[in-house]
């Protein structure tokens, strides 16, 4: 197998990319990927966005280094579920429209022969992407202009070669993948049924207000339900962990009594037990609104602790 080229420069960009995943808690804004990587010296495109398929220009290779979709549009079904095959381990990426002769579809079919790895920039919200690295082109199939993607390993996947992991740390790195995008998009579903605003305190802001399970998901790779979540602000998202909060099927606030008896200055006062007794704010569609049953399992814990 010829040697990719590039292979310093993707692991340039592939740090870079795992540098912003981490400091976005797994969900990167294209603002902060129009700002690409550096790489000896130069700052160098993670992609235009507008399209799926991008090698830049400073590559020497015909490979491509990033491919990208984006987010569904509201209401639409979204189909990353489908595009990911936990029994065939691989992820589905479709050609560019058009014919299969144009620079971005080459692109697509040198990674599959240099076994390349890539950047999977996938949109989970409009301008949000997960980042998922690296991918591997296992399967190219131009007559169904689709391939499978298999995802490597950090680090012992990018050296000269291609992929050396083995097919069953491979399955294993696919469904931390289809974990993560669960995760995501249960937060994206919750955040945008609560209008990003908690339901206790009406806190209203991406950066503080979390998607919270009302009660723990066992199966991570099913289906990712609204009626399990909560939009709770950073402080009431703590204290419903710690079981200082409580929420009833009914939903009703409740403020652990040992809470209750402290004394302390206006955040305990206000924004703690000010809230005994008020009800949750809820969802505008009531398909959207918290299980009940879920709340009574979640609100016997908080009583047996208090
Ligand atoms: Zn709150």
């Amino acid at each position: 197998m010829p040697v990719d080229p590039d292979l310093a420069l993707r692991q340039a960009a592939m740090t870079r990319a795992q540098e912003l995943s981490d400091a976005y808690d797994g969900l990167v804004p294209l603002a902060a990927l129009r700002n690409g990587f550096q790489f000896r010296g130069r700052r160098i495109s993670f992609g235009s966005f507008y399209k799926g398929i991008h090698r830049p220009k400073e590559m020497d290779g015909a490979a491509a280094l990033t491919l990208m979709t984006a987010a569904e549009k509201l209401g639409r079904p979204r189909p990353y579920e489908d595009e990911i095959d936990m029994g065939g381990g691989a992820i589905l990426y479709h050609y560019r429209a058009g014919t299969l002769d144009q620079p971005d579809n080459r692109a697509l079919e040198a990674a599959h022969a240099l076994q390349s790895p890539l950047i999977y920039f996938k949109g989970m919200a409009p301008g949000q992407y997960v980042v998922i690295a690296p991918v591997f082109v296992r399967v190219n199939d131009p007559a169904e202009r689709v391939v499978l993607l298999d995802t490597g390993l950090q680090g012992i996947d990018t050296q000269p070669g291609g992929p050396i992991s083995t097919p069953d740390m491979r399955k294993y790195a696919l469904r931390e993948v289809r974990v993560r995008l669960h995760q995501q998009r249960f937060r994206q579903d919750v955040l945008r049924a609560y209008r990003q605003r908690c339901t206790v305190c009406a806190l209203r802001g991406h950066d503080l207000v979390q998607a919270a399970h009302i009660v723990s998901d066992p199966s991570p790779a099913g289906i990712a339900a609204v009626v399990n979540g909560l939009a709770l602000c950073a402080i009431h998202h703590l204290a419903y962990d710690r079981n200082l909060l409580g929420i009833d099927p009914a939903g009703e606030v409740h403020i652990a009594q040992r809470l209750r008896d402290e004394h302390d200055g206006p955040m305990l006062r206000e924004g703690l037990q000010g809230f005994h007794g008020a009800s949750i704010r809820r969802p505008r569609l009531v398909a959207e609104h918290p299980d009940p049953e879920r709340l009574a399992v979640r609100f016997s814990e908080f009583e047996a602790a208090a």
